[in-house]
């Protein structure tokens, strides 16, 4: 989205070099976010998955969790909703810590096709590699290497390795699984296809039917920002003080998540907003400020890319005024010359 859809242009940008307000200032900026983002009406709800057309288009919570533990939420943080291809992030996190960066590289890729995030040509395009972990071809290719000699065993460990992001045990919408079972047949073909290339090497039925459930895990916002805060922590859920991957996995996971968490889009989110992003069909929106905080946000209305529209406007909004976007410096050079 453009810094005009953004409803940004007014708001000054703090260098995203400093420390993050007192607590108190970051519950007013995330109500002013809120407050922001609740006046854009537009965009529409997914329902190429059916169920996710029953989402109500109003729904809209924001939550910032801070690597110090603290919580600030607003709105609906705490309707769940299924957590879609955002999974694929923590998913390729968890994969990078078994088989090492060199490996997952090699397999699934870091760039952006700069297609849909289920495109097939993509595929085609790039002589049969997925390109990067964040759409779907690529994210079918990690699920596909995640240790477990049946789908079955994939599965309880990818359950467990994004519940232990979360700092809960994270469930199932059966609804949303059901849903997306009945009507992945696009999902299904990109996994064959990827197989007659030789870039999945198991059952591409099995690999379908648990990324089909990752994405149907149920979290809220207030998982997702204690979710991008452990990224944001060099790995170590600041809730759990578990360490859930290494200071190592998360940079590589929040460099790919710069150059493609928000699909064809991301060039422009990054222009706008400057931190690594994902998002997800169902309405969420993560957002990570290395060293500082994980920002999530719940709204079902999407752009044409499948992206959060208010998530994108309070985002922009919590970036500029709380100074994290990674690109925005201030001079060293004049501030010392400053009395
Ligand atoms: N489960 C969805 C799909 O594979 C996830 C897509 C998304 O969130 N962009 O189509």
């Amino acid at each position: 989205m453009r810094e005009s859809e953004l409803h940004v242009a007014d708001v000054p940008q703090s260098a995203g070099t400093g420390a993050v307000p007192a607590p108190a200032r970051i519950d007013e900026l995330v109500a002013a976010a809120h407050a922001r983002g609740i006046e854009d009406r537009t965009g529409t709800v997914a329902d190429y998955i059916p169920v996710l057309a029953e989402a109500d288009p109003e729904s809209f919570g924001l939550c910032v969790a801070d690597v110090d533990g603290g919580l600030h939420e607003i709105g609906d943080s705490r309707i769940r909703f299924s957590i879609q291809s955002i999974s694929k992030a923590f998913v390729y996190a968890l994969l990078c810590e078994e088989i090492g960066h060199a490996e997952v590289r090699e397999t699934v890729g870091v760039d952006n096709t700069g297609l849909a995030f289920n495109s097939v040509v993509a595929i085609e395009l790039n002589d049969g590699h997925p390109m990067n972990p964040m759409v779907n071809a690529g994210a079918l290719a990690t699920t596909a290497l995640v240790p477990g000699a049946t789908p079955e065993a994939q599965w309880d460990r990818i359950r467990d390795g994004l519940s232990r992001f979360a700092g809960r045990p994270l469930e199932l919408d059966d609804d949303v699984y059901r849903s997306e079972t009945a009507t992945n047949q696009r999902n299904r073909a990109i996994a064959q296809l990827l197989e007659s290339y030789g870039r999945i090497r198991r059952d591409p039925a099995g690999v379908v039917d648990v990324y089909t459930r990752q994405c149907s895990l149920l979290v809220d916002a207030h998982d997702l920002a204690i979710m991008g805060a452990t990224l944001a922590d060099g790995g170590v859920n600041p809730l759990t003080g578990e360490q859930v991957v290494s200071a190592a996995v998360c940079r590589d996971t929040l460099a790919v998540l710069a150059a493609s968490g928000l699909y064809e889009r991301s060039g422009e989110w990054l222009f706008e907003i400057g931190l690594p992003g994902k998002s997800g069909v169902a309405g969420g929106l993560v957002t990570v400020a290395p060293g500082k905080a994980g920002i999530a946000a719940y709204a079902p209305r999407l752009d044409a890319a499948g992206n959060s529209v208010r998530g994108q406007v309070a985002t922009a909004y919590l970036s500029r005024a709380l100074g994290l976007n990674i690109f925005a410096s201030d001079s060293h050079y004049l501030r010392k010359d400053q009395p």
